[in-house]
């Protein structure tokens, strides 16, 4: 498939106006179990890609998404910053324009890989990893009614994180009180993915 100029700004702009209308619930779920910044942190990240859509679009989709990471490095803060900044300059690493499934599925394993040196975490931590991980297992599956699949599975992963008690991230200090609330990061990541999803059904 060709993700050209125009799709890549859809992608990166329909991301950025899921997270940044998500502002609010993102820090609501960061204030359960973190210090609440998380929404303020993704919507200053993604206000900056938005304003730079055009910009990062008009290069080759790898270096776009590179462009994408670098702007979430310098914006967004906190952990989730250098966190999501790697998730995207990782992807950029080894995407052409076009790209078979087979090859974005590939990226996305580097790209987890990639997060997880950086965060020093893995799956089953209470953190972003355990959407991207089960969203990688559907991507790598493919088949019919892709993108609604690709929704489900970030949806229900991010909801399965809330039994889940929290390993890495500021979440863990509060150890088995972490229990019980849904991972910020988490639904970010389950946010990011259903954006990029309608854009591949066309609704977006
Ligand atoms: P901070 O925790 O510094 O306030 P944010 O609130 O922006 O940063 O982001 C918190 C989210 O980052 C968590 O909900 C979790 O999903 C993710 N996170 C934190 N630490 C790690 C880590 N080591 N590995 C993977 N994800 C992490
Ligand atoms: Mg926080």
């Amino acid at each position: 498939m060709m993700i050209d100029r125009e799709t890549r700004k859809r992608l990166f702009e329909a991301v950025a106006r899921r997270v940044i209308a998500s502002a609010d619930q993102l820090t609501d779920l960061d204030r359960a179990i973190g210090d609440g910044d998380h929404g303020t942190n993704m919507r200053r990240g993604f206000e900056a890609v938005l304003a730079a859509a055009d910009e990062l679009s008009a290069k080759a989709l790898g270096e776009s998404l590179k462009g994408v990471g670098t702007t979430l490095v310098m914006k967004v803060g906190g952990a989730s910053g250098p966190l999501y900044g790697t998730l995207f300059l990782a992807l950029g690493k080894s995407l052409a324009d076009d790209v078979s499934r087979e090859q974005i599925t590939e990226a996305l394993a580097g790209a987890i890989e990639a997060v997880k040196a950086r965060g020093k975490s893995d799956v089953g931590q209470k953190t972003m990893l355990d959407v991207f991980f089960p969203v990688l297992a559907v991507l790598r599956e493919g088949g019919e009614g892709l993108p609604a699949r690709l929704k489900t599975a970030a949806k229900s992963a991010a909801e399965n994180t809330i039994p889940m008690r929290a390993i890495r991230g500021r979440a863990s200090f509060l150890g088995e009180r972490s229990i019980g609330h849904m991972d910020p990061g988490a639904w970010s990541s389950a946010l990011i993915v259903d954006a990029v999803a309608d854009v591949m059904e066309g609704v977006a």
